[in-house]
């Protein structure tokens, strides 16, 4: 970064307007794209595909790729990580993996239930908030400020929550990002009641038999070269995921990809099974 940039960031983050203003351009960036997409993809209207968010039919919709420099390690363990052909929808942009999410949602009864939606995206926020009552909460509150401006600061490894308040959390893609994630897993456990349930998708690899991570890595240029990106922490290894959540308590059940047939419609992810966790 150059050292002017360096100095404008660190004075917009002492005045807490930051992660705002990152919120705010992220917002129109993807307003923009929105725009581009709708156009260059008018010919493709129709059948094949439909978003489950906006209701839209595409034959196709259109890709998502990773940067240059995450593609290696990504490609080396083949990561599962929402790249690939089909990924945003022409007419919402909303991506694979939230369609997956609200598939999941809209097949269980989620009406009047309290949730809580770590590091929110705008669209299932959306969906949640329609249905149910919702906490959001991440450890930037600001970068979220457009989604929800009520959103709370909270440390996933030490939830400002008591125990046993929440009937589901949703922390979608966020456990790749917590050096200490069998604390997090734990805390989530802690906050859900007895029924409670959670959807902790993350990236995995279905070929590596052992996650990979190094505690002592804080680079984000080393960090896209072993882990597919600069602010992950860690490739997990499906099997290895599945085993730290048992051992921090829930009940598993992996639904994979194969079995997802009902949801194809909506273009999801190919190879990302569906991790149904709860509390007994
Ligand atoms: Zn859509």
């Amino acid at each position: 970064l150059h050292p002017i940039k360096k100095i404008l960031i660190r004075i917009l983050k002492a005045l807490g307007i930051y992660h705002p203003l990152q919120s705010r351009y992220r917002r129109i960036l993807l307003q923009t794209q929105n725009k581009k997409l709708r156009r260059s993809y008018a010919g493709y209207r129709g059948s094949g595909f439909t978003c489950n968010f906006c209701g839209s039919s595409f034959s196709k919709f259109a890709p998502r790729y990773p940067k240059p420099q995450d593609r290696p390690a990504l490609d080396r363990n083949k990561v599962i990580a929402g790249y690939g052909e089909n990924v945003y929808c022409p007419e919402c942009m909303s991506t694979s993996r939230e369609r997956l999410i609200l598939a999941m949602l809209t097949s269980m009864n989620i009406r009047g239930k309290k949730v809580l939606h770590l590091a929110p995206e705008e669209k299932i926020y959306r969906i949640v908030k329609s249905n149910c009552l919702v906490t959001t909460a991440d450890i930037m509150p600001g970068f979220y400020s457009t989604t929800d401006k009520h959103i709370k600061y909270a440390d996933v490894t030490m939830l400002p929550f008591a125990d046993h308040c929440f009937d589901i959390v949703i922390a979608n893609h966020v456990l790749e990002h917590i050096p200490d994630d069998r604390k997090a897993m734990k805390e989530i456990y802690r906050v859900l009641n007895q029924e409670g349930m959670a959807i902790l998708q993350v990236p995995f690899s279905e070929v590596n038999l052992f996650t990979i991570e190094d505690q002592h890595i804080n680079d984000p240029k080393k960090q896209s070269a072993l882990f597919g990106q600069e602010d992950h922490v860690r490739i997990y290894s499906l099997q290895d995921y599945l085993k730290r959540l048992a051992g921090s308590g829930f009940t598993v059940d992996y639904t994979p990809f194969e079995s997802l047939g009902d949801f194809y419609k909506y273009a999801i992810q190919p190879g990302e099974g569906f991790i149904r966790l709860r509390k007994k």
